[in-house]
């Protein structure tokens, strides 16, 4: 049975409302927004994923703690267990930013990047 609900595309700062008609997990129709975004209603009906950025402990480090973000989108439905295995990574300073700190984490496909420099602490 097809129905119809608003989504709204986080692709890019616009922000543009698409309207998609979908039955099940299939698409049938978006309406609105670009082609990109398109892309996007499909994704979200069938794997729907984000970036995460969050943060991993450092031994050593200037700081206690280093930002990190995802390579790419992860899967939403995995983000509860992703956060969890990054709470138990503790990597020893230092470290160079786009350095990977985790890859293929779980599995993914997806790397685990440091957002910037930590120096050892001294
Ligand atoms: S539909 Fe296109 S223009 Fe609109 S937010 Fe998505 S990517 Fe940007």
């Amino acid at each position: 049975m097809e129905e119809k609900m608003k989504i709204l595309c986080i692709t890019c700062p616009k922000g543009c409302s698409l309207e998609v008609t979908r039955d099940g997990q299939t698409v049938v129709e978006v309406k609105g927004g670009c082609k990109r975004g398109h892309e996007y209603a499909q994704r979200e009906m069938t794997d729907p994923r984000r970036m995460v950025a969050t943060t991993v402990k450092v031994k050593n480090g200037v700081h206690p703690l280093l930002p990190v973000y995802t390579s790419e989108p992860f899967p939403k439905a995995r983000i509860p267990a992703l956060m969890a295995t990054l709470r138990e990574i503790n990597i020893d300073a230092p470290i160079e930013m786009g350095s990977i700190i985790a890859e293929n984490i779980l599995d993914s496909g997806v790397n685990i990047i440091a957002s910037r420099n930590m120096n050892a602490g001294v």
